[in-house]
C-alpha cells in the first residue's frame, strides 16, 4: 500500500497522517522514491535535497506525536515542491538562468513562511524558463522538463517543472508564478489543477519579479479541493507587498459544494474561434454541455478588446521586466564577468549571464519604453490594457465566472516552437488577458485527444476577488468527471 503513497491529495495526505496511518517521513520518502524512479526522464526538479526534506518530515513527525493535526496546520507534514523563482532561505534560487546559477537566497518569501506555518516539508527547486519567460521550459538555462504523458513533448511553461511534478505524482502540491498564463498553461498540458489567483490576494515578497502588475504566486496540484486549501494557506495581506490587499482570507474549502443552480456562466464568443484545435473545442463543449446538466446557465458574453491582448502583454511584460532585471549587473547579484571598466562588467556578466528570450524582452522592453516610443507603445497599451478589464466587469454583471479553453492545443512537441517567437507567444492567448485584467482563473482537466493521448484543460475566469465561485464551479465540474483519475503512463 504504502508503494502509492505518492499518489494521494492534499487532503488525503492530511487524513492518513492524522490517522497515524502513515507518517510524513514515509510520505516524503515515496515521494523522494519516485523522483529518482520517473526524473530521469520527466526532469522536472533543478535540484532535491532528500536529507533537508526527511529531516522537515521528521520534524512535523515530533509534532504530530505531540498532539498537532491538520485541523490548526492543513499541510503538517505534506512535501509542496517551489519553482525555482520563490525563495526559499539557505536554498538556490536559479529563476532558470545562469545569471543567478550559484545563488543562495538569504530569507523566506512570505509564501514560504506561509508554507512553514502550516506544517509543510518545503521540497525540492522545479525547472522553469528563465525569469518565467516562456511557455515550454525551453528557456531553462539547465534543461527542458518533458510532459509525463509524452516525453517528447514539452509540459508548458513558464512553471513547466511544478506542473509536471505534480501531474506525474513527483510531488502532491507545488508553487508556480502565473504573469500571462504560467500556471494555467502548464496545468492544462500536463493535466492537473493550477490556479491563478487574483492580482493582490497572494503576496509576492520574495518572488523573483518579472512583470510586476501581473505576476502572482499559486498552486498546482491534483484536484480542486486541494487547490482551495492551497489558497486558504498562500492568501492574506503582506506588508512587505504594497500590492497585496488588506482583506480577511475566506475557508476556500468551505466554498465547495453547493452545486451549480442558478449559477450563470459565460461562454467568450472570441475565445471559441481562430487557431482553437478541433479536438480541444469539442471537449471544451462537451465540458459546457456537463455545466449545463449540472445546472449552471450559458450565457454568451463579448470581450471584445481580447484579441489585442497579447500585443498588449508584451509590451507591457517586456517594459516591466526590462526594468526588472536591470538588478542583475554582475555587482549586486549573482553571477559576475569582469571587465576593464564597470560598463564592460555590466556588458559581459548580461551579455553571458542571460539567455537569447530574455535579452530579448529586455530588447524590446527597452524600447517600447524609449522616448518617442512611449506614447505609441507604452501608453496606448496601458489604454488598451483598461479597456480589457472593462470587458471582464461589463460580463461579469452577467454572469458569475467565465469558461473558455486554457490553450488553443494540447501538449506541443519540444523544439516545435522554438525557432518562432509569436507561435510560442499565441500559445498563452487565452490565459494573457485574466493576469491584464487582475482578475482569478483556473485551469482544471476536461478531457484528451485521441492519438497521441494529451490532457486538455478547461480555463474557467472569476470576478475580482470571485475565488469561492469560481472553486465551487471548477469543483462541481471535476467531481462530476473522471478525468482527475487517468495517471500518464511513466
Ligand atoms: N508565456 C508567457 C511569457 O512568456 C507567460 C509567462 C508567465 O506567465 N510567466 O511571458
Amino acid at each position: 500500500m504504502n508503494r502509492m503513497l505518492h499518489t494521494l491529495t492534499l487532503a488525503e495526505c492530511a487524513q492518513k497522517l492524522d490517522a497515524r496511518e502513515i507518517s510524513s517521513r514515509e510520505l516524503t520518502q515515496a515521494c523522494l522514491d519516485r523522483i529518482q524512479k520517473v526524473d530521469p526522464v520527466v526532469k522536472a526538479f533543478l535540484r532535491i535535497d532528500p536529507a533537508d526534506a526527511l529531516a522537515q518530515a521528521d520534524a512535523t513527525d515530533s509534532l504530530r506525536a505531540q498532539g498537532a493535526t491538520s485541523a490548526r496546520q492543513p499541510l503538517l507534514g505534506i512535501p509542496v515542491g517551489m519553482k525555482d523563482v520563490i525563495a526559499v532561505k539557505g536554498h538556490t534560487l536559479t529563476c532558470g538562468s545562469r545569471i543567478l546559477g550559484s545563488f543562495v537566497s538569504p530569507y523566506d518569501a512570505t509564501v514560504t513562511e506561509k508554507l512553514r506555518s502550516a506544517g509543510a516539508v518545503i521540497f525540492g527547486r522545479l525547472n522553469m524558463d528563465e525569469f518565467a519567460m516562456g511557455s515550454s521550459t525551453e528557456n531553462s538555462a539547465f534543461f527542458t522538463t518533458r510532459n509525463p504523458w509524452d516525453p517528447s513533448r514539452i509540459p508548458g511553461g513558464s512553471s513547466g517543472g511544478s506542473a509536471a511534478a505534480v501531474a506525474a505524482d513527483e510531488a502532491p502540491a507545488a508553487l508556480g508564478s502565473d504573469t500571462g498564463g504560467s500556471i494555467r498553461q502548464p496545468a492544462a498540458l500536463c493535466g492537473c489543477v493550477g490556479l491563478k489567483p487574483t492580482y493582490g490576494l497572494v503576496s509576492r515578497f520574495g518572488l523573483v519579479a518579472f512583470a510586476s502588475s501581473l505576476d502572482q504566486i499559486g498552486p498546482f496540484t491534483k484536484d480542486v479541493r486541494d487547490s482551495a486549501r492551497m489558497l486558504s494557506v498562500l492568501s492574506g495581506h503582506d506588508r512587505r507587498d504594497s500590492t497585496s490587499l488588506p482583506r480577511p482570507v475566506p475557508d476556500y474549502e468551505k466554498a465547495l459544494g453547493g452545486g451549480l443552480k442558478g449559477m450563470k456562466l459565460g461562454l467568450a464568443r472570441e475565445f471559441m474561434v481562430g487557431g482553437l484545435d478541433p479536438e480541444v473545442k469539442a471537449a471544451v463543449d462537451a465540458a459546457v454541455r456537463q455545466l449545463t446538466a449540472l445546472g449552471a446557465e450559458i450565457v454568451e458574453v463579448s470581450l471584445p478588446h481580447s484579441e489585442y491582448a497579447v500585443a498588449v502583454y508584451y509590451i507591457i511584460a517586456t517594459a516591466e521586466a526590462s526594468a526588472n532585471l536591470a538588478r542583475f549587473d554582475g555587482i549586486r547579484y549573482g553571477a559576475r564577468v569582469d571587465g576593464a571598466d564597470p560598463i564592460q562588467l555590466y556588458e559581459r556578466t548580461r551579455g553571458l549571464g542571460f539567455g537569447a528570450e530574455v535579452k530579448r524582452r529586455i530588447i524590446l522592453g527597452t524600447y517600447v519604453l524609449s522616448s518617442g516610443y512611449y506614447d505609441a507603445y507604452y501608453l496606448r497599451a496601458q489604454k488598451v490594457r483598461t479597456l480589457i478589464r472593462q470587458d471582464f466587469l461589463n460580463a461579469f454583471e452577467k454572469v458569475d465566472a467565465i469558461v473558455s479553453p486554457t490553450t488553443p492545443t494540447a501538449a506541443f512537441k519540444a523544439g516545435e516552437k522554438t525557432s518562432d517567437p509569436l507561435q510560442m507567444y499565441l500559445s498563452d492567448v487565452f490565459t494573457i488577458s485574466c493576469n491584464l485584467a487582475g482578475i482569478p482563473g483556473i485551469s482544471i482537466p476536461c478531457g484528451f485527444t485521441r492519438s497521441p493521448h494529451l490532457p486538455i484543460g478547461l480555463q474557467l475566469l472569476g470576478k475580482p476577488f470571485g475565488e469561492e465561485t469560481l472553486l465551487r464551479v471548477a469543483h462541481a465540474y471535476e467531481q462530476s468527471t473522471n478525468w482527475r483519475r487517468e495517471r500518464p503512463p511513466l
